[in-house]
C-alpha cells in the first residue's frame, strides 16, 4: 500500500541546514498498522507528512497504491483524497458543528449530496460513539470528543490509509482512551495505519511492526513483541528507557 524509497528531505533554517529525513526506506502492506516512535525532532511529522503530499521531498520515493508522488503527471489532490490524517491539534473549523465538519469536505471534494454525506456523517459520528453532539459546536466538547470528531472527518473521504500524528498527545489523560479505542476498532476492520505515538501500550498491543526513528533515520523495524523485548540499537534502548 506504501512504499518509501531512500526518501530524504532538507530543511534550510537560518543559515543551517537539517536533514529531516536521511534515506528513509521502507513499506507498510495493505491492512498493517505501522506505529512510528522517537525522539521530539527524530522526523517522524515530517515522514508522515511526505506520505501524503503535505510536504515535498528532495529526493527519494513514495509510493502510495501504487501511484509514485514524485511523478509530476501526479495528482497530489487525489493522493490527499486516499490519505486520510489526524493531527495532535484536531484542526476543526470552530465555527461550524460537529455535523458540518465532516460533511464539507464530501460535499466539496467527493462532490456528494447533502443527504448523502449527512448519512455517511451521522454514521461514522456513530461509529466514533459522538452522534449525540451532531449539532454542536466543536468548542462545546471535549478534547477526547474533538479528536473523535476529527477521526470521523477523515474517514469521510473513504481513505485507504490513515496517518496519525501524535492524536493523544494533546488530550487530558483520562480521554486518552477513548481515542485509542475508535483506532483499535478501526485496525481490527483491516484500515492501513500509520501511527506517530509515545502510547507505548497501543503500540504493544495493535502494532504489526514498530520502526524507531532517530535523526532522519529508520534505525530500528522490528514486530512490537520483539522491538520491546530486546531492541538491537542503543538509542532505541535508550529512548525506550526513558518512555517506559
Ligand atoms: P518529530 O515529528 O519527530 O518531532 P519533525 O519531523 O517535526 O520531527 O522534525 C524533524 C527535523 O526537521 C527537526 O530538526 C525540525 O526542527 C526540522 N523541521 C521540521 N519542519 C521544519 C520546517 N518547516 N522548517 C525548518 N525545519 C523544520
Ligand atoms: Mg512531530
Amino acid at each position: 500500500m506504501i512504499e518509501v524509497r531512500d526518501l530524504t528531505k532538507v530543511f534550510h533554517a537560518r543559515g543551517h541546514v537539517v536533514r529531516a529525513l536521511d534515506g528513509v526506506t521502507t513499506r507498510v502492506e495493505r491492512g498493517e498498522v505501522v506505529v512510528v516512535i522517537g525522539p521530539s525532532g527524530s522526523g517522524k511529522s515530517t515522514f508522515l507528512r511526505c506520505l501524503n503530499g503535505l510536504e515535498t521531498f528532495d529526493s527519494g520515493h513514495v509510493v502510495i497504491d501504487g501511484v509514485d508522488l514524485a511523478d509530476r503527471r501526479t495528482d497530489i489532490n487525489r493522493v490527499r483524497r486516499e490519505v486520510g490524517m489526524v493531527f495532535q491539534q484536531f484542526n476543526l473549523f470552530p465555527h461550524k458543528t460537529v455535523l458540518e465538519n465532516v460533511t464539507l469536505a464530501q460535499r466539496v471534494v467527493r462532490r456528494r449530496s447533502r443527504e448523502e454525506a449527512e448519512a455517511k456523517a451521522m454514521a461514522l459520528l456513530e461509529k466514533v460513539g459522538i452522534a449525540i453532539k451532531a449539532h454542536e459546536y466543536p468548542s462545546r466538547l471535549s478534547g477526547g470528543q474533538q479528536q473523535r470528531v476529527a477521526i470521523a472527518r477523515a474517514l469521510a473521504m473513504d481513505p485507504r490509509v490513515m496517518l496519525f500524528d501524535e492524536p493523544t498527545s494533546a488530550l487530558d489523560p483520562e480521554m486518552v482512551g477513548e481515542v485509542l479505542d475508535v483506532m483499535k476498532q478501526l485496525a481490527r476492520e483491516g484500515m492501513t495505519m500509520v501511527v506517530v505515538t509515545h502510547e507505548m501500550g497501543f503500540a504493544r498491543e495493535v502494532a504489526d511492526r514498530v520502526l524507531f526513528m532517530d535523526e532522519g533515520r529508520i534505525l530500528e523495524d522490528a514486530p512490537p513483541r520483539q522491538f520491546f523485548a530486546e531492541p538491537r540499537d542503543a538509542r532505541a534502548r535508550a529512548f525506550l528507557g526513558q518512555v517506559l
